[in-house]
């Protein structure tokens, strides 16, 4: 259920809520938007009849239930749609996000350079592999502890905020201390346990969609986050597994449009792992904007023919600049800035 506070309510009021929808044996989260405060209630759907009573307290506008079974990232709880701070950036507004550095940190000439080139051709966040989940146990595993400090000099010099992912719970702190935003990756996208830890982190989370994971499953990862008290979640759709193996993943850009309808969190989208080739990067980035997404992740590497993980998917910086040129022209049509 979720409780809809008139305009006006007192903090008075909105606490007496509170505390019966405490008393009833829910959780009260209070979400304060810019006309009213709204205060979700989760929990167990039996005594959810004790809570109908509530539309007689005063200050109270409304009392409705959510029949989607993730509550904390319906739609309904924020109408307007959630804005994520991360470091200086806002994802979810007017302006689109784009994100983009290499697959893997590899030393520190390749992040400096590839930090240069996203922060000259307008990009707004760093990304970089420090712990890299591999199919292969052979392959290159990323540069663990070492790459994070240089991910964050690198993300300091240029005056970017970074991202980088987290496979592991023994970990979080470590990389919150070193990062602004913490990636889970599709592997984990239903790791429930780390999902729970990543609830009690201040820091915001980018969840990327499993490669096979439904999009009502995809908002109950993200529910997993969010009722562990972490409100800072940016969903990423990255490509899934099907039939076709013409493409690396098929990147399903009917989860943006429908993703908006079910949520308010941000959706960003990640056309580098949803293709797998560099040639359908810019395409398939630019259609993304164009079905509503609010932001974009993107690899970017100075030189992709050497990379140590995903070279063929990464965009070399000449390259990055021109998507951010088409970009731009492509976010104007649909009212957006970059
Ligand atoms: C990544 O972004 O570095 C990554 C490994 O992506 P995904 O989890 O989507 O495969
Ligand atoms: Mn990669």
């Amino acid at each position: 259920m979720i409780v809809v506070m008139k305009a006006h309510a007192s903090p008075a009021e909105i606490q007496a809520v509170v505390e019966r929808v405490e008393q009833a044996g829910f959780q009260a989260h209070q979400i304060v938007g810019v006309e009213r405060t709204v205060v979700a209630c989760v929990g167990e759907e039996r005594g959810k009849d004790e809570l109908a009573q509530l539309e007689f307290f005063p200050g109270v506008d409304s009392v409705l239930p959510i029949l989607k079974p993730y509550k904390l990232a319906a739609r309904e709880l924020h109408p307007d749609g959630s804005r994520i701070r991360v470091g200086g950036v806002e994802i979810g507004g007017q302006r689109l996000t784009v994100m983009a550095g290499p697959c893997a940190i590899e030393n520190s000439a390749q992040m400096e350079h590839a930090a240069r080139a996203v922060r000259q051709a307008g990009g707004h966040m760093l990304r970089g592999g420090a712990f890299k989940p591999r199919t292969s146990p052979y392959s290159f595993q990323g540069m663990e502890y070492d790459g994070l400090l240089l991910l964050e000099q690198a993300g300091r010099e240029v005056g970017l905020p970074v991202v980088t992912e987290v496979m592991d719970a023994h970990d979080i702190e470590q990389i919150a201390d070193h990062s602004d935003m913490l990636q889970v990756g599709a592997r984990n996208a239903q790791n429930f346990s780390l999902l729970r830890r990543l609830g009690k982190v201040n820091k915001p989370v980018l969840l990327k969609r499993g490669m096979s994971t439904r999009l009502d499953e995809f908002l109950m990862a993200a529910e997993y986050i969010l009722s562990a008290g972490n409100p800072n979640v940016v969903l990423c759709e990255r490509g899934i597994r099907t039939f076709e193996t013409a493409t690396r993943n098929t990147l399903d850009l009917n989860a943006i449009p429908v993703l908006k309808q079910w949520t308010h969190l941000p959706v960003i989208v990640d056309p580098s792992h949803g293709t797998g080739a560099e040639s359908l990067v810019i395409p398939m980035a630019l259609a993304a904007v164009a079905a509503g997404a609010d932001g974009l992740m993107i690899e970017v590497h100075p030189e992709p023919e050497k990379a140590l993980s995903d070279g063929p998917q990464q965009l070399h910086p000449a390259r990055f600049a021109e998507l951010m040129r088409s970009v731009r022209r492509v976010a104007e049509a649909v009212d957006r800035t970059l």
